[in-house]
């Protein structure tokens, strides 16, 4: 069976084509430039990639540009899109690619009729940012969307692009009849394959490499390979629909600390936070749909442990 995973060459989509080629599938991933051996050899390297890979070039400002590459395979998954929080232009760096690429890429997918599915990588951040209050007793499911005023508000510009770009696209697959499915992971650490530092693993670096504070915020943090697989998941099997969550835990930064502690003693990690405030507060994320697709969520513990090696391994860690 052939699929397509578009932004092949990112953290979350490298593990996806890992696992993909792992269970025999033969993969078209889009690169924006498959001549950059940082985003290729990595890829090229993964087992099966010689017989069933094959790198395409595209982007997702170039109307069109996914046509080809989509036309013939019977699944798409769309992971492509900016994650950076210190930006300039957040129109042009973030919304335009995350809203339009979205909107090109499924367009590409409803002129052909070989594509039965397509999971969308969507982000918790179009999803927590409803204006409702989060505390600890709180448990934050599937129809919760984030309203882009209060990103607005907020100057939450990532967050702004993942909830345009997740509302364009139900709105376009309504319209269209496609069969769409997204999977809207936390903050997502674990081993990195590709050779370069994408965004939620330089939280867990800027911890271990000298900071003197820590953030005052809770995340949601997810394993990379539980993303992958939920992603395979929510194509693979029939009755999926809508969307899915995945967090195995919200946590603080103090407790992330703590745990990097406990597994690495010798570390040098922050003691305190950055600000005197009380801590901003965890709450939860509802597991219930995910554990239905097969989820099982591999500790937070685990994935905090997986970050730092792998982070060592690469030579981040001075
Ligand atoms: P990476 O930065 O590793 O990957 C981002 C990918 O987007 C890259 O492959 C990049 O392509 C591609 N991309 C960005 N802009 C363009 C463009 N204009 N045209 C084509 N491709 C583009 O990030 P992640 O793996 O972390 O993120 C992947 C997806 O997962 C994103 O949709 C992100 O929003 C989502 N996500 C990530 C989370 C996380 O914690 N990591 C959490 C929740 C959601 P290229 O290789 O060519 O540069």
């Amino acid at each position: 069976k052939v699929v397509c995973v578009t932004g092949g060459a990112g953290y979350i989509a490298s593990w996806l084509v890992k696992l993909l080629l792992e269970r025999g599938y033969t993969v078209k991933a889009t690169v924006r430039d498959p001549d950059n051996p940082k985003k290729t050899l990595h890829l090229r390297a993964l087992e099966g990639a010689l017989e069933r890979l094959h790198l395409v070039k595209a982007d997702l400002l170039h109307e069109g540009a996914f046509d080809a590459v989509v036309d013939g395979c019977e699944g798409v998954f769309h992971t492509a899109s900016p994650f950076y929080h210190a930006v300039s232009d957040p129109q042009t760096e973030l919304i335009e690619p995350a809203v339009k690429g979205t909107l090109n890429v499924l367009g590409s997918c409803a002129k052909t009729a070989s594509v039965k599915r397509v999971i969308v990588t969507s982000s918790i951040a179009a999803v927590v940012y409803s204006g409702r209050p989060r505390t600890p007793d709180v448990v934050v499911d599937e129809t919760w969307f984030s309203d882009p005023d209060v990103c607005r508000s907020m100057k939450a510009w990532y967050p702004l692009s993942k909830t345009l770009a997740e509302e364009a696209a139900w709105k376009f697959a309504k319209e269209k009849g496609l069969d769409m499915v997204t999977v809207n992971p936390g903050m997502v650490i674990g081993p990195l394959l590709q050779p370069t530092l994408n965004t939620s693993a330089e939280a867990i670096m800027n911890l271990i490499n000298g900071a003197t504070t820590f953030p005052n915020a809770s995340f949601t943090w997810v394993h990379v390979r539980d993303v992958a697989l939920a992603h395979i998941l929510a194509y693979e099997v029939s009755s999926a629909s809508g969307r899915y969550c995945l967090t195995e835990r919200v946590a603080h930064f103090s407790e992330i600390v703590a745990i990097l502690q406990q597994l690495y003693p010798n570390l040098p990690l922050p003691e305190k936070c950055v600000d005197d405030n009380p801590y901003v507060p965890t709450y939860q994320i509802s597991k219930e749909r995910a554990k239905s697709l097969g989820i099982e969520f591999i500790p937070l513990e685990v994935g905090l442990k997986d970050t730092v090696e792998s982070l060592k391994e690469k030579n981040f860690v001075s």
